[in-house]
């Protein structure tokens, strides 16, 4: 199932697209690698995806660009994204590694459903200022944190409790991103 995330910007323009080009060509060039054609469409296919990606699901879309792109190709990709921060990683419900791009993103969360893996992001200034009161209490510096609610979305809790339909009352579909601040 695809994992819809919000954005603050819906669609990413291609000046930022070729912004991410240039921090991914640094990193590459860093590591003793070189910028390859299927290595810039693994990075455009992934800009472009509003969604957290497992790297088949990511594989099946670029395949679509380019049908020789290999699984393997797409998975080391997306550790190099992630090397130079442009990727990261997150664990949902299911064990599975997905993916998202980090590039102009604000830092966020996420709450799961442990039953059928829907997910919503949400941003909230307080996890960030604990982690700051934290730090100086104990006289750290820090540097990030993890944090992610899991529960059980409103559209299972129906489906469990009544066969009716899994829509909820607005229409919304089982797995769509909302925010909550
Ligand atoms: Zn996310
Ligand atoms: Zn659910």
């Amino acid at each position: 199932m695809l994992q819809n995330r919000i954005d603050d910007q819906l669609t990413i323009s291609r000046e930022n697209i070729r912004e991410a080009e240039g921090i991914f060509l640094k990193h590459l060039k860093r590591v003793g690698l070189k910028q390859t054609g299927q290595r810039s469409a693994i990075l455009r296919t992934f800009l472009e995806t509003r969604e957290h990606l497992s790297i088949d699901e990511l594989h099946r879309l670029v395949k679509k660009t380019d049908p020789r792109i290999g699984f393997t190709t797409v998975y080391r990709t997306l550790k190099l994204l992630a090397g130079c921060g442009l990727a990261s990683e997150v664990a949902f419900h299911d064990g599975i590694a997905r993916y998202e791009h980090q590039y102009n993103r604000r830092n966020h969360h996420h709450m799961v459903c442990t039953e059928c893996g829907a997910s919503v992001e949400f941003f909230s200034e307080k996890v960030g200022e604990i982690e700051q009161e934290i730090g100086h209490k104990h006289h750290y510096v820090t540097t990030r944190h993890t944090f992610q609610i899991y529960g059980v979305c409103e559209d299972c809790r129906n489906e469990n409790g009544r066969n009716e339909d899994s829509r909820s009352d607005d229409g919304r579909k089982k797995s769509n991103g909302r925010r909550i601040v």
